[in-house]
């Protein structure tokens, strides 16, 4: 759906066959949170399924390495805001490696895009879109025709609602107003400017990445909904003043919430972080959970939530399992086509999910049928979903094998304590166990 405009729209291509991309990238400040999980999954999501569809996606995502809350982080821990920025980038990208999701083609960082950001506030300075203020400069809200679009609110509600701002903040002329460059107090990071030493505001580090990498009128802007108002239209408010255009389409992903529904971006059960959470569960089975929401709905993250996400996981690997002594068929055609009317109609995961789980169904039905819905669910889950599954034969460890043939002799023998032993043995060596009708079945625990 539309942001902008509150529809559904079709996705049209400024250049025919390619798609050009934005989504807003982390700020460096601490671990990624179950909500960061979300919006990396929901996003990757649709990337690979343009890109199955034979979309060129060009998907550009930055990293916010220079903000408020790194210098808040780097004087808590006691070390250089370069290097809590450097610690927590490489823990973003080891924790989305996990997650599966794919990198960006390109990940500009803030700091590198100092010269931009200078010339664009000095060209909405010159239009009288922008001006000093106490402690910084200031974008003027009031300049420009038809802010508030994304939060999709006037400019009079909005002014009603805008919250009390803290005296470092009183050189803005009305509370919507927004800094776009900030002046240093002693020892915080600090690059030299028309306006006095300072740094960028995070509003404008967005739009002169986006518009550098992908062009003016790129194809479309991601975030999740929070960054709806004011990031989103903060970012649309300069572009809009500089005389640029800025992104066609807009798409917010909806919040993580807790059990009751409130808004949660850190805790599931004692879970307090997104890496915290990749120990206990496997990448692929936050993806599934992903899956089966809608992306605009909030979704809980919770141990249920997860266990059952991995139920549905496990039901489509021992289904892929089977698939591996089947003949090799084209994919099922009817299977294919459902599966992309329901991606189609606005991104339905949950929908395209229901035709994979069914074509499971009909396999087990239709015997005869079956090469071919399996070849459609790998299809649809490895080519299009990014949800790998159990087609291939992992090769396994000669020594793990050895265990694997020791446990099926014993239970053949009727020796169950030691049948168990060589079993806690093999999840120690961080393989899960299964007992089959064909016997042991070992595979690594991801
Ligand atoms: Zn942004």
């Amino acid at each position: 759906m539309d942001s902008a405009s509150g529809e559904v729209a079709p996705l049209e291509p400024r250049d025919a066959g390619r798609l050009s991309v934005y989504l807003c990238g982390p700020t460096v400040s601490g671990p990624p949170h179950v909500g960061h999980g979300r919006v990396t999954l929901v996003w990757d999501i649709l990337r690979r399924y343009l890109t199955w569809n034979g979309l060129d996606v060009r998907f550009v995502s930055n990293v916010t390495d220079i903000e408020d809350k790194i210098i808040a982080a780097a004087a808590e821990e006691r070390m250089p805001a370069e290097e809590v920025a450097a610690r927590y980038e490489r823990l973003w990208w080891e924790t989305t490696d996990a997650l599966g999701v794919a990198r960006p083609d390109v990940a500009p960082h803030a700091t590198a895009y100092l010269e931009e950001m200078e010339e664009l506030i000095g060209r909405l300075i010159a239009g009288g879109h922008a001006y000093e203020g106490g402690d910084g400069v200031y974008f003027s809200t009031s300049s420009i025709d038809g802010y508030g679009l994304l939060a999709r609110q006037g400019l009079e509600s909005l002014r009603a609602g805008a919250r009390v701002e803290p005296a470092e903040e009183a050189g803005k002329r009305s509370p919507l107003d927004f800094v776009l460059w900030k002046r240093a107090k002693p020892g915080e990071p600090s690059w030299a400017s028309p306006w006095g030493e300072g740094r960028p505001g995070w509003h404008t580090e967005c739009v002169v990445m986006s518009l550098g990498l992908l062009g003016e009128g790129f194809d479309l802007h991601l975030g999740g909904l929070d960054l709806a108002f004011p990031h989103h239209e903060n970012e649309r408010a300069q572009a809009v003043a500089a005389g640029w255009g800025f992104a066609r389409r807009w798409a917010h992903n909806g919040m993580v919430v807790d059990e009751r529904g409130d808004k949660m971006s850190k805790s599931v059960g004692n879970i307090t972080s997104l890496p915290g959470l990749l120990q206990r569960y496997e990448g692929r089975a936050l993806r599934a959970l992903v899956l089966n929401a809608h992306y605009r709905s909030p979704m809980a993250v919770t141990i249920d939530a997860l266990d059952s996400a991995k139920g549905t996981l496990e039901r489509l690997d021992n289904f892929a399992r089977e698939a591996r002594e089947w003949p090799t068929v084209g994919p099922d055609a009817s299977v294919l086509a459902r599966f992309r009317w329901r991606m189609d109609d606005d991104l339905d995961t949950h929908g395209a999910l229901s035709v994979i789980l069914g074509a499971v169904r009909d396999a087990r039905a239709h015997p005869d049928r079956a090469p071919a819905l399996a070849a459609a669910v790998r299809e649809c889950c490895e080519g299009a979903l990014g949800l790998p599954l159990a087609f291939q034969e992992e090769g396994l460890d000669p020594a793990v094998a050895e265990l694997v043939r020791q446990r099926d002799a014993s239970r053949g023998r009727g020796d169950y304590r030691e049948a168990d032993a060589l079993r806690d043995k093999l999840v120690e060596m961080g393989y899960v166990v299964e007992d089959t009708p064909a016997g042991t079945r070992a595979r690594r625990a991801r």
